[in-house]
């Protein structure tokens, strides 16, 4: 029953974490704003045109005072506003062109599509304005094109992949077809349209993304296409001047997101989230009056200009307000101020509109809010009150007809400040009370298992539960009723109302006193002394202790070492005979072993010479010893040896780039189903000889798999392992046997790998030796494999020399699976849904590994079981 409950807890824990912190923070059910047309007010602008220079960062077009933007600075240096836009992590293409167009930043509900897409449609200025013409990568257009129903006509013209594939090395071939096209439409409307309503013309110009990938920002060839591109820019500018020489079209150049020195974006670091901006045309203004201290070189004369500085989402109210647009209904940007070369009136009313598009949203999460019934009593954000926005709507009227438009746009800033604020407070309204209740959760499943592992001889908990039974479900049942019945008044939302009452169910099932009779059966009672034993305060603090210390080896690879080296000596420096050579050989491996989290990562790291050593390892440790040497079978003896030969020729054949022969690649398949089939099929009974044969077939498997020194450090711990289990014969205890299987399998995973590389498992390296052309999903299988052969070594080399593990296995896994909840928990409070999409998945996997592992390592000891024949004796003892 255990293993049910076990499975069902773990699934909704898992789930927890997604309710929690990736609930979608864009607002359904709005309605735009009225265009300040509307209004009697003329914008100083008709046309917009966007210039989207992908992936560029500011201090490439700033770099030695502007010099490889010649032509851009020549407008600069004349007319409009330049400075640094912000943009945040994940600095990435999809949520930074939605930042840009939309005004708002990466919606952590995204993860659901694998951040491939946003799962909401939202609103952007592409579909707010009267036409909209976008050309550029289909990536981002796809973006946009869907969710462009409502609103004007759009056009859409993504470059196909031929123009991908010509712009490889050429980068600048991308935004030379992009300038191409916009020249031929330019041409076709030149005289036909004079007048029409507002235009946005949207140029995605893809190429300094890629030539910052491929050649690095500040080479030769980056600053190549960088010219290219400036130049295409400042033609596509004049063109735009003649074809509508009615000076009313204002420009934009900004990018998405930066890059590292390295080509790479996706995090917050300074080079990734600072872009440049550059806004000139009709009604902009040449300094604005919120201008910041700092300065920029704009030539080699020492000329110098303020840098004006403001967030990415801060460019969509202000576009929208040049033409004339209300921001879209998405928007969380706040239009800066003095950046329009406008009427006081103008900038006063477009503030406004900002406002009432933020406060749409504001008032649309209030109004969810307060249809509960228990709204009054509960906090609210009380800044921002309807009483206060009501009389704001009024003020603005008032100061309207008054004309006093400065302090209408003073109070109107105000007011956006605070809106936001109150969208921050009710879109985390039940964040915490959340983490409670599934902290909560966790500790009554925690107690649970506790409770599982001490029963029989943890008396007194025992004796009061049952005194106190009544007691106890009177008062869950009492408080379960009165929270459901609060959540329904409340009408909070269902998944947010099932999360918080989960704790209850659990605890009314952890409280229970029978709740772990039913199974007491199969566990020897004769025994109490050991079982006693778990139930000591010290022992349980020691579990909790190292179960912390194992939760910062997900994050230092390197830290597992020192867990390695402290529960090796604290766990077997008694039970070797001082002074004797298996001491000193253990102490030795020991350290050895301690040595090899400092070593680059596995996966894409290849050594030949330790790679050949590993390989040498395999094979003299199997005929090291004499009386193995004679136990082999004839089939196992050159079976291995040859694929150990076929590993090197493989090997060497990849490391000269020779085409490897297909024979080699058979060879290798079939020695993957050999090993186990071999294994299966023998019908020896000892333990030790079957082992001898495991540890020979997984190891050449294992030395298959390899490609530095991954063979080497498994054979070195399966040998620690072996001469520290067969040294220890005192009692052992079950957190004991428990934590060591723990430590194991993740020193075996740690001691080559971390979880922060989810791309090795892709690394084609590891299956040189079995695919002749690249197979993704096959690949990861191979690699998947590589890391299980270690855990199921070790598990064969538990069950065979450590009969208590044996005999206690149920109660072991129990007791891996209370270790593995308390690191949960920790875990649950490290998920992050901010940041780049990296450390965003980092921490997803961490708390998800957390939740798997104790089902992987009683899925491996299974099969481990199965290789040693030890299935058919369990059998026999239930
Ligand atoms: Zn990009
Ligand atoms: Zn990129």
């Amino acid at each position: 029953m255990w293993i049910f409950y076990a499975f069902l807890v773990h699934v909704l824990l898992l789930g927890s974490i997604l309710v929690i912190n990736f609930r979608s923070t864009v607002i359904k059910g709005l309605q735009p704003q009225t265009p300040l047309l509307a209004y009697d007010l003329n914008p100083p602008a008709t046309r917009l045109v966007l210039f989207a220079t992908d992936g560029l960062r500011a201090a490439s077009f700033f770099e030695d005072n502007c010099r490889h933007v010649p032509h851009l600075r020549e407008i600069f240096m004349r007319e409009g506003l330049v400075g640094i836009s912000r943009t945040r992590a994940p600095t990435e293409s999809r949520p930074g062109h939605i930042a840009l167009l939309a005004g708002f930043y990466e919606d952590p509900s995204a993860v659901f599509k694998g951040w491939k897409g946003n799962p909401i449609d939202f609103d952007s200025v592409l579909n707010r304005s009267g036409y909209s013409f976008s050309w550029g990568c289909p990536n981002i257009m796809d973006v946009f094109k869907k969710v462009t129903k409502r609103g004007g006509s759009v056009h859409f013209h993504p470059f196909n992949d031929d123009v991908y594939e010509t712009a490889r090395w050429a980068t600048y071939r991308l935004d030379e077809w992009v300038f191409s096209q916009v020249s031929a439409l330019l041409d076709r409307i030149k005289n036909k349209w004079n007048t029409f309503s507002t235009v946005v013309f949207f140029l995605h110009l893809m190429s300094s993304d890629r030539a910052g990938h491929v050649h690095k920002p500040g080479t030769i060839l980056f600053q190549k296409s960088l010219n290219i591109t400036e130049r295409g820019i400042w033609e596509m500018y004049r063109k735009f001047e003649e074809t509508f020489p009615d000076k009313n079209t204002v420009y934009l150049l900004t990018s998405d997101h930066g890059m590292t020195d390295t080509g790479i974006h996706g995090s917050g670091t300074a080079h990734e989230i600072e872009t440049p901006f550059m806004l000139w045309g009709a009604g902009v203004s040449r300094i604005a009056s919120t201008v910041g201290a700092r300065k920029f070189v704009a030539n080699d004369e020492g000329l110098q200009l303020p840098l004006h500085e403001l967030e990415q989402a801060q460019l969509t109210p202000l576009m929208s307000a040049l033409v004339g647009l209300p921001p879209p209904m998405n928007n969380f940007g706040t239009m800066p101020t003095g950046y329009m070369a406008v009427s006081e009136e103008y900038e006063a009313m477009a503030a406004h509109s900002n406002a009432l598009q933020l406060l749409a949203q504001y008032e649309k999460l209030l109004e969810q809010h307060r249809q509960g019934f228990f709204a009054d009593f509960l906090n609210n954000f009380d800044q921002l009150s309807p009483a206060e926005i009501k009389s704001y709507k009024k003020l603005i009227l008032n100061l309207h007809t008054r004309r006093a438009y400065s302090e209408s746009l003073a109070r109107s800033n105000v007011v956006m400040e605070l809106t936001l604020k109150g969208i921050d407070y009710y879109h985390g309204y039940y964040r915490n009370c959340l983490l409670l209740s599934t902290t909560a959760t966790f500790l009554g499943w925690i107690f649970y298992l506790y409770r599982l592992l001490s029963r029989n001889t943890a008396g007194k908990l025992q004796i009061m539960l049952e005194k106190q039974e009544k007691v106890c479900r009177i008062t869950l049942d009492v408080s379960m009723f009165l929270l459901l019945f609060f959540l329904v008044a409340q009408r909070a939302p269902i998944a947010i109302a099932f999360y918080l009452l989960l704790p209850m169910p659990v605890w009314m099932m952890a409280l229970k006193p029978k709740a772990c009779g039913s199974t007491s059966a199969s566990v020897p009672s004769s025994q109490p002394g050991v079982t006693a034993r778990m139930t000591s305060a010290s022992q349980l603090l020691l579990i909790i202790v190292c179960a912390e210390l194992m939760v910062f080896t997900f994050f230092e690879r390197r830290l597992i070492s020192l867990c390695f080296v402290a529960f090796g000596f604290y766990n077997n420096w008694r039970n070797f005979v001082p002074n004797s050579r298996e001491f000193y050989t253990w102490l030795a491996l020991v350290i050895i072993l301690a040595c090899f989290p400092l070593l680059p990562l596995s996966e894409g790291y290849q050594n030949w010479y330790l790679f050949l050593s590993g390989i040498v390892l395999v094979f003299l440790r199997a005929f090291w010893s004499k009386k193995r040497r004679f136990s082999y079978s004839y089939h196992t003896k050159y079976c291995n040896a040859l694929i150990l030969l076929n590993t090197i020729i493989c090997a060497y054949f990849d490391s000269e780039e020779y085409d490897i022969p297909i024979l080699l690649y058979l060879a290798s398949w079939s020695f993957l189903i050999y090993a186990f089939v071999s294994i299966l099929m023998n019908k020896e009974s000892n333990f030790e000889q079957r082992l001898d044969q495991i540890c020979f077939n997984l190891g050449s498997l294992h030395a298959l798999l390899s490609t530095s020194y991954e063979s080497v450090f498994v054979q070195l711990l399966t040998m620690e392992l072996s001469l520290s289990l067969a040294a220890t014969n005192s009692a052992k205890s079950v957190p004991r046997v428990a934590f060591s299987i723990l430590l194991y399998t993740l020193f075996s995973f740690f001691g080559m790998e971390s979880f922060e590389s989810v791309d090795n498992l892709f690394d084609s390296n590891s299956g040189r030796c079995f695919l002749w052309q690249y197979a993704p999903y096959i690949t990861m299988g191979l690699v998947l494999l590589k890391h299980s052969l270690p855990v199921l070594l070790n598990m064969s080399i538990f069950y065979t020399h450590c009969e208590y593990a044996r005999q206690r296995e149920k109660r072991i896994f129990i007791c891996i699976l209370f270790i593995c909840n308390i690191m949960g928990l920790n875990f649950l409070f490290l998920v992050r849904n901010q940041g780049s999409w990296k450390d965003m998945g980092a921490s997803i996997i961490n708390f998800y590994i957390m939740g798997l592992i104790t089902l992987i390592i009683v899925l491996l000891s299974w099969v481990a079981q199965l290789l040693l024949g030890l299935i058919a004796i369990v059998y026999r003892q239930v």
